[in-house]
């Protein structure tokens, strides 16, 4: 299968790292215009640098915004323009207990973790939908389904991103536009690989073995006992951004290592 997305406009929000780098290079490689984010100038124009030079000849931008608000948003609508893909992949993470989090943590997951994906989608989708095309897609996780006992608060956001898709692509119903969530498992991202540093620094392992305790310990059902890496998540975003992932929507895709002991 050859996925050409060539004269398709992409933006990915926290791109500058992560999974967001490798969905954007992702869907660079095949071909898409793309649009990055990050919160700083110098990430996002180190981030716009390194796909550049990593996939010559992409055409790459970037936008400074903090999707954390609704200025941070608009900002990021308004310097984006039209786009046919979105895909919301901002979002934090971080291990506390219920017991002590507080308001102010409560409404920073939702604001950064959800709002940020409610309003871009009801910016940019109009005019997809307008178009007769377009794709948005959610980065969700494992954790909206199996909600980890030590951040509720993070799984809860995760759900909400679930309803949220779902919701979306039935209500853009037969127009062409494809809403769907993907759910990583444990993927060693530049936040996981910091989440372990110490963890590298106190037994000198290296960090992919690292990450394989964790996973075993953390999260047991792992079939394939490891963390995912970042491209191997992307691989299924750029999928499901392709014209051959028509028939695919409203759905909530999987790349959790087989994590979620369920079969459908
Ligand atoms: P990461 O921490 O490695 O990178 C996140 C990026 O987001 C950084 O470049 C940062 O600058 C940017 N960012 C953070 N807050 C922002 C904001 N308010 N506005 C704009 N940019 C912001 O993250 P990651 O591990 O690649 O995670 C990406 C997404 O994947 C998140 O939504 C996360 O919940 C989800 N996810 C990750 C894992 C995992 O194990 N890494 C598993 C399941 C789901």
């Amino acid at each position: 299968m050859n996925i050409d997305l060539s004269g398709k406009r992409a933006l990915v929000t926290a791109s500058t790292g992560g999974i967001g780098y490798s969905i954007a290079k992702g869907l660079a490689q095949a071909g898409a215009t793309l649009v990055l984010n990050g919160r700083g100038n110098k990430s996002v124009s180190e981030a716009v640098t390194r796909l550049q030079a990593e996939v010559p000849g992409a055409s790459v931008s970037g936008v400074a915004a903090d999707l954390s608000n609704a200025q941070g948003a608009d900002a990021l609508v308004s310097a984006a323009g039209m786009v046919d893909v979105l895909v919301n992949n901002a979002g934090i993470y971080g291990m506390q207990d219920f017991f002590e989090t507080g308001d102010d943590v409560w409404d920073q997951y939702w604001a950064t973790n959800v709002m940020s994906g409610v309003r871009l989608s009801r910016a940019l989708l109009p005019a997809m939908v307008e178009k007769g095309w377009g794709r948005v897609v959610f980065i969700s996780s494992e954790s909206g389904l199996n909600i980890p006992v030590d951040m509720i608060h993070y799984g809860l956001s995760k759900t909400a991103q679930l309803a949220l898709s779902r919701g979306l692509a039935k209500r853009v119903a037969g127009s062409g536009v494809t809403v769907n969530s993907v759910l990583p498992g444990p993927t060693l991202s530049d936040g996981v690989a910091g989440m372990l540093q110490a963890e590298v620094e106190c037994t000198g392992k290296p960090v992919e073995e690292v990450a394989a305790d964790f996973v075993k310990e953390h999260r047991p059902t792992s079939i394939i006992q490891r963390v995912a890496t970042t491209e191997e998540v992307a691989n299924m975003v750029v999928y499901v951004c392709s014209p051959q992932a028509s028939a695919t929507t409203g759905a909530a895709l999987r790349v959790d290592g087989g994590v979620v002991d369920d079969i459908v």
